[in-house]
């Protein structure tokens, strides 16, 4: 059953003062009290600078997060990490670090499951769940950023929104969630590194847009046109790519951020040199980004990732035609680095 009591770990730093000093405290325990929840510290018993009733005040009231790390995968060269994570409801969700020269990324969840339906992604299959709560992703950050600073003083510098769920199905909760991650008085991660990802919901990348939230908009467009686009994404039937690449555009106007379109590779489906030529055409003179990802082959799914040849050529074409692309580092393969599959992987293994 879930617990009653609010989860601290998603309220923001003015509200925890506050919650404190309806207990009858001074406004300086609740920065005592947001020092520790940042520390990664789980239990309200080892805020040992509160007294012992204040203490018990704030267990009776609260929880802080409600993520457990339920195990631990580290690819062999050792640059990505994978944690898989139980919620109080017993649903599992995953974030992985990769780890970069410039500096550790965390991609973390939005959502148990997704409704988006994408046919290559792992997440989708069991459709959406439920929304994830601020604090279970404050949480996740929490976890992630504790652990690496075990080994690495630089702890977790980026974040993307790139695992399971789509980050504006789960509107207010992401914004919640992007204001708190960047707070000063939180974990301060700059705006400029946190990456949102979104399959191209129109209306809510305008309202993001106005935000006064500067983060990387990256949109999963995979296909220059919708008729490509509607056999792998279902999305597409709602927003065509050209409503897609508009918002994209006012998103740059109105927060000066560039936006990243993702292109992952599907052979013989969507890397023909052809579909490169319409894509460069579509967001020719739009200061944007392309990332090139081969899609990683997951199970009980048709698609085959493109031979290198073909990566080589589609990436080539976007080139010549002046678009400034980038074939993204593979991460993690050996220990199951797309979306969902890692999660899927352990369920299977429970059944057997
Ligand atoms: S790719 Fe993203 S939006 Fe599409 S189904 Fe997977 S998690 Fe959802």
């Amino acid at each position: 059953m879930k617990d009653a009591r609010e989860d601290i770990l998603g309220l923001m730093p003015h509200e925890i003062v506050k919650r404190l000093q309806e207990m009858g405290e001074q406004a300086f325990r609740g920065k005592q009290v947001i020092n520790w929840l940042y520390k990664g510290v789980i239990s309200f018993e080892d805020m040992t600078n509160l007294s012992k009733a204040t203490r018990k005040k704030l267990e009776d009231k609260y929880i802080i997060g409600s993520v457990k790390l339920l195990e631990k995968r580290i690819s062999k060269n050792g640059d990505t990490i994978k944690y898989l994570c139980l919620l109080a409801d017993h649903n599992i969700i995953e974030c992985v670090v990769m780890k970069y020269n410039y500096g550790n990324t965390l991609c973390l969840s939005t959502q148990v499951g997704c409704r988006m339906g994408c046919s290559f992604c792992a997440s989708t299959k069991q459709g959406l769940v439920r929304d994830l709560e601020v604090g279970e992703m404050m949480a996740q950050v929490v976890m992630a950023n504790t652990h690496i600073k075990q080994t690495d003083e630089r702890g977790i510098r980026n974040i993307v929104l790139m695992g399971s769920g789509e980050p504006l199905d789960n509107y207010s909760n992401v914004i919640k969630f992007l204001r708190l991650v960047n707070h000063p008085e939180g974990l301060n991660i700059s705006y400029r590194n946190i990456t949102l990802s979104t399959c191209g919901l129109v209306p809510k990348m305008k309202r993001l847009a106005q935000e006064n939230i500067p983060i990387t908009l990256s949109i999963s467009l995979h296909a220059p046109n919708d008729e490509l686009r509607k056999k792998i994404m279902p999305v597409a039937s709602a927003y065509s790519v050209d409503e897609i690449i508009e918002a994209g555009k006012y998103f740059f106007e109105k927060t000066g951020r560039r936006v990243t379109f993702e292109y992952s590779l599907i052979d013989r489906l969507n890397d023909n040199v052809y579909d490169a030529k319409e894509l460069a055409s579509k967001i020719k003179g739009f200061p944007c980004h392309v990332n090139v990802i081969p899609i990683n082959e997951i199970e009980d799914m048709p698609y085959k990732r493109s031979s290198e040849s073909r990566i080589k050529v589609f990436v080539q074409t976007l080139k010549t035609l002046g678009v400034q692309v980038t074939r993204r580092r593979e991460l993690g393969q050996d220990i199951e680095g797309a979306c969902g599959q890692l999660k899927r992987s352990y369920l299977d293994s429970l059944d057997k």
